[in-house]
């Protein structure tokens, strides 16, 4: 696999490190792998957060039950 990509705007073969077009000057998008591990740490992050969330609703649904089990008593 070669350690190249193209240029979006001109289609130029450029480095996978290069920010900037050496050819046209243009921006280029950050590199594939970095994409990669902020998606991959988006989805663990979210991951965890359904699976706290989870835990926590089934505490207050705990709790919920048992305040109105209290109330109807009263
Ligand atoms: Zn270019």
């Amino acid at each position: 696999m070669p350690e190249k990509r193209r240029c979006r705007v001109c289609g130029a073969e450029i480095s996978m490190s290069a920010n900037i077009c050496p050819k046209c000057g243009a921006k280029q998008s950050r590199p594939l792998l970095v994409l990669i591990m902020v998606v991959a740490f988006i989805v663990i992050f979210i991951v965890e957060m359904s699976i706290m969330s989870k835990n926590r609703d089934r505490d207050q649904a705990d709790s919920v039950t048992a305040a109105s089990q209290s109330d109807d008593a009263s």
